[in-house]
């Protein structure tokens, strides 16, 4: 994916080219105004890559980027923010008639932590069957309207929930090809490692048609998640494991999004990795951090987390679950935020018997 300014058209078409030429097969670009529209068929002109854009609430947006794109993704459970009186069927069969006319592909793109407020709320103790459900439905409404050129995506920041909610499809619907991904894997080493479990366990189980590494990299080093990816790929084909295949549950788990030109301050990569550092001493807890890069993803993204930061241009927002603590200057959110990872601790009986001091 992408993680320029969509609008710098020299340095996204660098990037799609850099990530081609790593052996990108398909290279997201970020597409959210009419200027970003613009740009991209400036993009299409100049590089060689095949294109996909990522629809984010405004559906109908895909009238106007599926001609110059090879696929349009869309997310379910962002089908219900706009227009809300229109049934969920119209908004896809819109979608299908879009890609129908322009010679595009379609994913699916469900995501555990955006999953369709019905369907979470019918499955309150099983996100993955509320994900799973989603996916069965999306594609039940795209066969019914006779649109075959479509792939499915179940993605999560833990391996373990993309390792189950891609098992437990595949078993419904064997026919349907998977986009393999773990979201906001967050920083190398740990970002690679999560996603190669997810990924050993589910190509050597045959399950899986395209894949998708994301991890968070300063923009001259993204197409690295395609070397990764491609790693993954060749040591599976020739039998070379390297995952212990559980991923700890019981440890402090970051996770943080890999950046695509939503991004309003670059220095939300630096924080990621400072965020890692600093939290260090709290490796024996079992909470979680999300570090997001912009306000299109972050509020929503950053619920399901113990902590969340998400970047705005000047600010960062720190939240504990859903709950806004408040937005401090880049340099004065980590304090905060270890002050608030402390505190959780000690509620929590100082459980992994760690405190700050350490
Ligand atoms: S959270 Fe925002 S910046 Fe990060 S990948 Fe998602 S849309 Fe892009």
């Amino acid at each position: 994916m992408c993680a320029t300014r969509t609008q710098d058209i020299d340095a996204t078409v660098e990037q799609a080219e850099a990530i081609r030429k790593a052996g990108g097969d398909l290279v997201r670009v970020a597409v959210d105004s009419a200027k970003d529209v613009e740009a991209l068929a400036e993009i299409r002109r100049q590089t060689r890559a095949n294109l996909v854009v990522d629809l984010q609430e405004n559906y109908r947006l895909a009238a106007l980027v599926a001609p110059h794109v090879d696929k349009v993704r869309y997310n379910p459970g962002h089908l219900y923010h706009h227009e809300r009186e229109k049934p969920v069927r119209e908004k896809v069969r819109f979608l299908a008639e879009v890609a129908r006319e322009h010679d595009c592909a379609i994913r699916v793109g469900v995501n555990c932590g955006s999953v369709d407020p019905e369907l979470k709320a019918r499955h309150p103790e099983d996100d993955i069957a509320a994900m799973v459900e989603s996916a069965l439905q999306h594609c039940a409404l795209l066969d019914d309207l006779g649109f075959d050129r479509y792939v499915v995506s179940l993605k999560d920041s833990h391996p373990r929930k993309v390792i189950e909610g891609n098992t437990r499809f595949a078993a419904l619907r064997p026919d349907v090809p998977l986009h393999l991904g773990v979201t906001e894997a967050g920083i190398p080493p740990e970002g690679v490692i999560k996603t190669r479990v997810a990924f050993e366990q589910l190509l050597s189980r045959g399950i899986g048609d395209t894949l998708r590494v994301s991890l968070t990299l300063p923009n001259p080093r993204k197409h690295e998640e395609i070397t990764v990816g491609r790693q993954i790929l060749a040591d599976v084909a020739a039998g070379r494991f390297r995952s212990v295949p559980v991923f700890d549950d019981d440890k402090l788990n970051i996770i943080s999004c890999p950046s695509c030109s939503r991004v309003e301050n670059e220095a939300f990569v630096g924080l990621a990795e400072q965020v890692r550092e600093m939290t260090a001493y709290a490796r024996d807890h079992a909470l979680t951090i999300a570090v997001m890069g912009c306000r299109v993803n972050g509020p929503g993204e950053t619920d399901d987390a113990d902590l969340g930061l998400w970047c705005g241009p000047t600010t960062v927002n720190l939240k504990r679950g859903p709950e806004s603590i408040g937005s401090f200057r880049y340099d004065e959110v980590l304090d905060r935020l270890r002050l608030e990872l402390d505190r959780l601790i000690a509620a929590r009986g100082g459980a992994g018997g760690k405190t700050s001091d350490a």
